[in-house]
């Protein structure tokens, strides 16, 4: 099976309605003038709750995919400030990210945690896209691979069927928002590594869509996707403008 290319967008904490109701308007009119890119690659936008219903009554799935930053792990009921992924897809989002490491990170979410994230995206037909990385001093101290074995080997305890529907990304933490990405060659190996993993599961898993994540930015996205084991990118930063992150995408497209 062919693994699909993603370009998929974080705006964190970011945006506002102008700044949706523009971006919005770029992709449209690129859609018309351009339609080859929207063809060859996924692209995908993971934007705050707030945002949802305008963007996605806005724009069609065809040109970008609406997501968002993460779900909670229960469907309805007493918990304060929870969004549910049933409410999200009823509300036209296709993606949720889940375990980003700032919710690793600053909400303590746990790798138990972010596998009932997953199984409820997937009750709910969305596509999600795990985040999976490690810290500089896990870096430092020689444990990467370690560190994303572990995340990885905990989504086995997903049916097979539903470990064929993720995405993953790996996004090492001290890359995020630093401006300094991995190399090329250094993701490469990391890709390789949870390719093989996977296989190593279930060949079935060989096609899944990886992708590299950590200041990813129109200068530097050839180098990745030139790469056998990365399948697109999650842009954080760089997704903020619409010209800089369609920038990828066509390069994404090659
Ligand atoms: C991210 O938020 O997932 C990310 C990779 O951010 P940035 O591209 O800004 O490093």
């Amino acid at each position: 099976m062919e693994r699909e290319k993603w370009v998929v967008g974080n705006w964190k904490m970011n945006g506002s309605l102008s700044h949706c109701y523009n971006f919005l308007d770029f992709f449209q009119n690129l859609q018309c003038k351009e339609p080859r890119f929207f063809s060859s690659v996924n692209i995908g936008l993971c934007l705050p709750y707030v945002f949802l219903p305008f963007v996605s009554s806005h724009i069609s799935s065809r040109v970008l995919q609406i997501g968002v930053q993460d779900v909670s792990e229960h469907l309805s009921g007493a918990f304060t400030g929870e969004v549910s992924a049933s409410m999200v897809a009823e509300f036209g989002a296709k993606l949720t990210l889940i375990g980003h490491s700032e919710r690793r990170q600053y909400h303590s979410e746990s790798n138990e945690l972010i596998v009932k994230k997953v199984q409820k995206s997937l009750d709910y037909g969305l596509v999600p896209l795990v985040c999976v990385g490690e810290t500089l001093e896990e870096r430092e101290s020689g444990n990467t691979e370690s560190i994303i074995a572990e995340q990885v080997e905990f989504l086995f305890k997903l049916p097979l069927e539903a470990l064929s529907k993720l995405v993953i990304a790996y996004e090492p933490v001290w890359a995020i928002g630093t401006g300094i990405s991995a190399s090329a060659e250094e993701a490469q190996k990391i890709h390789h590594f949870i390719r093989s993993f996977l296989k190593s599961h279930s060949v079935s898993l060989q096609s899944l869509s990886l992708l590299y994540g950590g200041s990813v930015s129109a200068k530097n996205a050839l180098s990745f996707f030139s790469q056998s084991d990365i399948d697109g990118a999650l842009v954080g930063g760089a997704s903020l403008k619409a010209e800089s992150f369609f920038d990828i995408v066509r390069l994404a497209a090659v």
